[in-house]
This record gives structure tokens, sequence and C-alpha cells, in this order.
């Protein structure tokens, strides 16, 4: 089969490699049809790390994808070849206190698909996973809708820590794809005024069309000046979904008393600050979000029911030998780029 691997920093090979096996009796065999391009995908081919993960090349990344089953261990029950599927990158070990606990998103012991010395990506024709990953898609759901099943649940996850909201005044500093799911959720959700904020127009616009009230671009507009004028008491709550401590200091100074920031953007750096005296002033409550837990099933129920427009995000579509120029254009946040997409299959 084919796949694309990282081979250096901004190098992309296409390689034949052994098609792999299921291992065991809760595996499923999967082909590959759609990859979506992840930002933490973009830190690996940029830097190859992220922290401490580092890349060992070759290497194969990507983790959004959507698949058709082509075999079953003995042991599964509820996958049959041609099932259509979302897949959860994430494997808990299920025997740790956290996985006991209902917290397997942060398992001890999990290994997640593209994370160097974990698991190798997707970005191949096939792919073995545990069954319990795989969630069957109704026949409605675009192969599209499927692969972004993933970073939705990130967003919904994100929305259900904060809680439902009713008329709340909301800012979400960072307009990427985690940026715009948690806006989708958001909106799903109930009702609330949104104000966007990121360094790209397009981004801005895309925000607009998915619901948020007011923008404002970064580089040119004073945020807080704006929001003082139309929200003089200031946000409920802020989604900091940039991973950078302007945004973060922002965020902080947006939030009413009593306001609640969430932390859903990954710093370059280990260490960022915060202004104590105004985090304790205002009593701000913190929270952090680590991917999602459980919001994969109630994702693909949003998307299916037409309630979330996911597929929105998609501005560009890439084959599998044009892994490179995909890379690219989303590392470089060229022509517009938000989600590509990367039709691995074009089996019959
Ligand atoms: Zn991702
Ligand atoms: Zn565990």
């Amino acid at each position: 089969m084919k796949a694309a691997f990282l081979t250096g920093v901004r190098q992309v090979e296409i390689r034949d490699v052994p098609e792999p096996r299921p291992a065991g009796p809760n595996d499923v065999l999967l082909g590959i049809d759609t990859v979506g391009v992840c930002g933490s995908d973009m830190h690996y081919y940029r830097t190859g790390r992220i922290g401490q993960q580092i890349v060992k090349f070759p290497w194969i990344v990507g983790h959004e994808c959507a698949a058709t089953v082509i075999k079953v261990g003995s042991a599964v029950e509820d996958l049959r070849p041609g099932d259509r599927v979302a897949v959860d990158p994430l494997i808990p070990c299920g025997q740790c206190d956290q996985c006991q606990r209902g917290r397997r998103h942060t398992c001890r012991n999990q290994v997640f698909l593209g994370v160097p010395d974990q698991l190798p990506g997707s970005l191949a024709e096939q792919l073995v996973m545990p069954a319990a990953c795989c969630y069957p898609i109704p026949d409605s759901m675009t192969m599209e809708q499927a692969t972004l099943i993933e970073p939705f649940a990130i967003g919904l996850y994100t929305q259900r820590r904060a809680g439902t909201p009713n008329g709340e005044k909301i800012a979400i500093l960072g307009c990427g794809p985690i940026g715009l799911c948690v806006l989708l959720a958001i909106k799903a959700a109930g009702p609330c005024r949104v104000w966007a904020t990121d360094l790209l127009d397009n981004r801005l616009q895309l925000a607009a069309e998915l619901g948020a009230e007011w923008t404002g671009n970064a580089s040119r507009d004073d945020m807080a000046a704006a929001v003082g004028k139309l929200c003089p008491e200031g946000m409920d709550w802020v989604f900091e979904c940039a991973g950078e401590q302007e945004t973060l200091d922002e965020a902080v100074e947006l939030l009413r008393p009593g306001g609640t920031l969430l932390i859903v953007g990954i710093p370059q750096h280990d260490r960022i600050s915060f202004d104590m005296n105004h985090l304790r002033r205002k009593e701000l409550t913190l929270l952090n979000i680590r991917r999602q837990n459980e919001c994969v099933r109630p994702a693909i129920e949003l998307v299916a029911c037409g309630k979330v427009n996911v597929e929105r995000l998609v501005t560009h579509h890439f084959t599998l030998s044009q892994t490179q120029r995909a890379f690219d254009i989303v590392a470089d946040y060229k022509d517009g780029a938000v989600k590509a997409m990367i039709h691995v299959s074009s089996r019959p």
C-alpha cells in the first residue's frame, strides 16, 4: 500500500509499504478514505516536534480520518466489512485510574495516531484500529463530514466544559479549525452572542458566516476597546484557541469578574504567564481542554441531523500523492486555507 511519510522537516515522500493485518480479535482493518490536515500535523511538518514529542524520520502523521471497514477481528460484533466509520484516533488502555474514572482522554497509557513513538498516522491506504475507536456513520453522511468529526468533537467537548449557553456573551480568540469548531458547537447549543478574532480576514469572514456577531482582526483592531463599547461589563466566557501569550492576556482583559477562560490552543512554549492581580481580582475560572471525551457519538448526531455544517470548514482538496503540497499550503496559511482534505483512496 502507499503511505505518506515525513522524511525530514518539510519533506514528504510517498512510499510503498506492506499492508497491515488485523493484530488482535478486537481490531479492524480499515481502508482510509479521507484524512484532514490538522494544525498538530503542521507542527511536525514545520519543526519535526511538538514539545517533547520528537519525530524520528521517516514517520507517518495524520489522525483525522474517515474509513471503510475491510476486515474485522474474530471478536468484533458491531462492525462488518463495508461499514463506513469516523475514527477516534486515541486508543486508551482501559485499565488505568483515568480510564476507570471515565477519562479516557487523559489515559496514562494512551497512544494516539500519528504521534511520534505512539502509532503511525492515517496518511496511508490502510490502517488497523481497535473496533472501539471506529464509529459507524449514517448513509447520509459524507466521508468529508466524517473526517471532520474528530476536530468537531473537540469543539463540542469544549462547549460542554463551558456549559449550555443561554444568552452568554462569548469571545473566541483564534479562528483556525478548532476555534471554528468551538463556534459551531456553541451556536448549536443555545442562544449566545459571539465575538471572534484572528489574524486572517478570510477566517473572520467564515466565522461571521458561521454565526459570529462581531469579528476583529487582532493585527488591526483594538479588541478590548471594541468589546468595551459593545459589552462594557465584559465577556462571560472566552475561548482561547490561538495558543499565544498575547491572546491569553487579552482573554483575561476581556472577561467580566466571575467569567470563565477556556484554554483550548496549544502554546509553542511550555510556560506562559498570567497577570495574577487581574485573575484574582476578577476571580476568573480557568478550564483546560485536553482533546475530547465521549463526544464522538454526539458529534456524529449533530452533523448527521444537519444542525452543524462542519463541512463549511473545508477549503482545499488533494490526493495522497499531493500531500506535500497540501502541507505547504496549510503550514504557511496560503490561499485562504482553513481545512484541507487529503483523499487517500480511490477504491471502487
Ligand atoms: Zn487534529
Ligand atoms: Zn488508561
